[in-house]
């Protein structure tokens, strides 16, 4: 059979392609002509380039513009401010459109993975954890994986070292400045700052062991869902009293327990069509969850619940006969233990009075939401003066800046919060509001006398909000973010 002769050469086949290169011509013209007659200028005499209509060549050819130029003494000073103005205007550009870019990027690649469908609020994962190790990676930022802090180096009241554990066996890490993420302060407890934790009794927050199961006939189950009174798509709390009648049924006949029944709660997961996640079981809690010996206990705890749930799931709910467990937490989560003393505390007031603070690094509307047996947060009541379009409260960037020791930062649940106040802004949005807000302040350290405990911590809101950050709500101004998380 004959072959088809390639044409290797350029071959306009439509008005498109003729049009196409016809505006690309155009637009290198616009583009280097500028540069061009700058040059032509230069080296034409000066007197006779006021006359104008220089085009493309030098009417009068001359050097004399360079000679007086190198003659002056400033030309050096001149280049350098040039070149200082265009590095550091170059900087300043790409640290505002990175760190715009971070928020969008980061959604865009969980979307291009199938991992979020609809709003940005809805997200698998797992698929968000691929996403958040691409562009960890690609920013040059080096990861170590399967490693656990065992230690602290201390020297003159700062951190100098921690010390951390993995296959290799103990290693220590030196830097300037550390920020602890860890949720329960673990840093921040080994270097001997100050915390507090739990409710006035002590007590923390009940813990949850989340687990997700596959295999569920969705329509099945959203008209059994919607006979229960039910009727979302996404999310389904599972309180309705119809529900709860055949929860307190499957405890009567010994399915589940009575501590399985007043938190059930499952979510679809976007890009996961026949599987839900289970918010649950909820497990008692006590004074002083960080032990080892005690979250092992509700790990063990978790997975005994977990299978009595299966076993409801499938025998008295319609569409989960075959449905299967796919996945159970690596750990058993914790939503309050340690919270640390730092330049500020944020408190219960300052939600309730919807307070403002000049160095916010976020606004939040979420609502005081305790898993307890008090019903300390039902008592509680907002401050209804403030106009429905200021009613959001803020995180100042103080609450991250240990107290104590000068080189270290808490981010997350961990960070400057009153029990009451720490229920409502240990949400994820807020966290992360916090680990990029931490950064900042390690980059402004460096440039504050006596460090962090120097930096005017409103330097960290400009910086954000300059990245594209917006710290006052979009809905500010119509009222419409009472109980929106933003
Ligand atoms: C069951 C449950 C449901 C929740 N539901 C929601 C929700 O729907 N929406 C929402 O916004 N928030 C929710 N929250 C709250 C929110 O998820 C957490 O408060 C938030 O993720 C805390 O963030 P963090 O960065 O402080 O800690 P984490 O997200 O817990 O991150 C801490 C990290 O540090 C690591 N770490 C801990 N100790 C060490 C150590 N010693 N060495 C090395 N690494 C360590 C951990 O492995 C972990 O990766 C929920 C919390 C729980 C427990």
């Amino acid at each position: 059979m004959a072959r088809k002769k390639k044409n290797k050469g350029l071959h306009y086949k439509t008005w498109f392609d003729y049009v196409n290169v016809v505006l690309l011509a155009v637009i290198m013209f616009v583009t280097f002509y500028p540069f061009w007659s700058v040059l032509v200028l230069s080296l034409n005499d000066p007197t006779d380039a006021l006359a104008g209509r220089l085009w493309l060549w030098p009417r009068v050819f001359t050097l004399n513009n360079y000679i007086s130029f190198f003659q002056r003494g400033d030309f050096i000073e001149a280049t350098m401010r040039s070149v200082a103005r265009t590095v550091l205007g170059a900087l300043a550009s790409v640290l505002v459109t990175s760190g715009f870019a971070y928020g969008i990027e980061l959604i865009d690649r969980t979307r291009r993975l199938g991992g979020v469908e609809g709003d940005d609020s809805h997200f698998d994962p797992t698929l968000l954890s691929f996403a958040l190790e691409d562009m960890v990676c690609a920013s040059g930022c080096q990861l170590l994986y399967h490693t656990q802090l065992a230690g602290v180096v201390m020297g003159q009241g700062r951190i100098t070292h921690v010390v951390v554990c993995n296959k290799d066996g103990l290693s220590a890490y030196q830097a300037h400045y550390f920020v602890d993420a860890t949720g329960d302060g673990d840093l921040a407890h080994m270097a001997g700052e100050r915390y507090a934790s739990g409710d006035h009794r002590g007590l923390n927050q009940a813990l949850s062991l989340r687990f997700e199961m596959a295999g569920i006939d969705f329509t099945a189950f959203h008209a059994h869902m919607r006979r229960l009174g039910n009727h979302s798509e996404r999310y389904f709390a599972m309180n309705t009293p119809g529900m709860r009648a055949i929860l307190r049924q499957a405890c009567d006949d010994g399915v589940l327990h009575e501590q399985d029944i007043p938190y059930f709660q499952g979510f679809g997961v976007p890009g996961k069509p026949d599987a839900m996640n289970f918010n649950c079981p909820e497990l008692t809690t006590r004074a002083g969850v960080v032990e080892a010996a005690f979250l092992t206990s509700k790990q063990v705890e978790g997975r005994a619940a977990i299978l009595r749930m299966r076993h409801f799931l499938r025998e008295y709910i319609e569409g989960f006969a075959q449905a299967y467990i796919t996945h159970t937490a690596s750990m058993v989560g914790c939503r309050e233990s340690r919270r640390f003393e730092a330049l500020y505390t944020l408190t219960i007031d300052d939600l309730l009075s919807y307070r403002k603070f000049d160095d916010a690094i976020i606004s939040c509307a979420y609502p005081i939401d305790l898993h307890s047996d008090d019903d300390a947060g039902a008592r509680l009541r907002y401050d209804r003066n403030v106009p429905p379009d200021r009613r959001y409260w803020q995180v100042p960037a103080r609450c991250l800046i240990a107290r104590q020791t000068p080189n270290l930062l808490i981010a997350g649940r961990c960070a400057g919060l009153d029990y009451l106040a720490q229920s409502a802004a240990r949400i994820q949005i807020v966290c992360r509001a916090m680990g990029e807000a931490a950064g900042m302040l390690c980059a402004l350290a460096p440039q504050a006398p006596a460090g962090l405990h120097d930096v005017d911590t409103r330097q960290v809101t400009h910086l954000l909000r300059a990245r594209g950050m917006r710290i006052e709500p979009p809905g500010a101004g119509d009222g419409t973010i009472e109980r929106q998380v933003l």
